[in-house]
């Protein structure tokens, strides 16, 4: 094994061990949560050298990074989330090689991946990110909508042509009532997803957690975590 190799691999492990932990410690079974590798800011040679050691789900956050990412790995069966706040000049690209979209969260988007998807021939799945910090109407700051408008965007993905309603996601808020309260956030969130599976049975994934709160998310309830410092490393700058 190269030296990064062994990393990673000893990193997997010990995420893998935390999600063992949790899963035991909330009554879980542990096929019941998903490990999506966060990739960002790291180079395809990583992505290649995770797929070795099993890693089937991937995720990044900027189409700029992605596109060319996802196309040095088209050899690989991995399925990639996009992540990111997503504007809709991006959505062609993203809708080329994305299975999954986690970031959808407003109506204008719903428009653009549907029609993208359409010309690409390909079904996307969507999850609605709920910004638990945002008042009525608005967004939050790291992207998503205010929990009152989940309904109306989760029905807009459900009709639109191209695209499947997959469930929820969030991010723990850094700010406002949740600021520090992962698991008071993640409780909210589930509650947020029995509601969405009161009209749309199939829409049952709910992702959230992410290297610091993978346990809380766990606790709560969450059938995906999105982890990548604490696989790849500590992320050069902001990312
Ligand atoms: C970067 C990112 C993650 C992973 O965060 P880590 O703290 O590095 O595990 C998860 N979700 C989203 C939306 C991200 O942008």
């Amino acid at each position: 094994m190269t030296e990064r190799k062994e990393q990673l691999a000893a990193n997997l492990a010990r995420v893998e061990e935390r999600i063992v932990s949790a899963c035991a410690a909330a009554g879980r079974a542990r096929e019941e949560v998903t490990l999506i590798v966060v990739t960002k800011t790291y180079p395809a040679s990583d992505v290649r050298i995770l797929h070795g050691l099993g890693v089937r789900q991937v995720a990044e956050n900027r189409d700029q990074d992605a596109a060319p990412k996802a196309a040095a790995c088209t050899d690989l069966s991995l399925s990639w989330h996009f992540v990111g706040q997503l504007q809709t000049n991006k959505v062609r690209s993203v809708a080329s090689y994305a299975d999954v979209v986690q970031s959808v969260d407003r109506t204008k988007l719903v428009t653009a991946l549907s029609a993208a998807a359409g010309r690409g021939g390909r079904e996307l799945g969507c999850l609605i990110q709920v910004a638990l910090d945002a008042e009525s109407g608005e967004r939050g700051a790291r992207g998503g909508v205010a929990p009152d408008g989940i309904e109306e965007l989760a029905d807009a993905v459900a009709a639109a042509p191209g695209l499947r309603l997959d469930g929820l996601m969030t991010v723990a808020p850094l700010a406002g009532p949740y600021a520090g309260r992962q698991r008071a956030a993640f409780d909210r969130l589930m509650e947020f997803s029995s509601r969405l599976r009161g009209n749309h049975p199939a829409a049952n994934m709910v992702s959230a957690g992410m290297s610091a709160d993978l346990e809380d998310a766990i606790a709560a309830g969450a059938t995906h975590v999105r982890v990548g410092t604490a696989v790849l490393g500590v992320r050069p700058g902001l990312g």
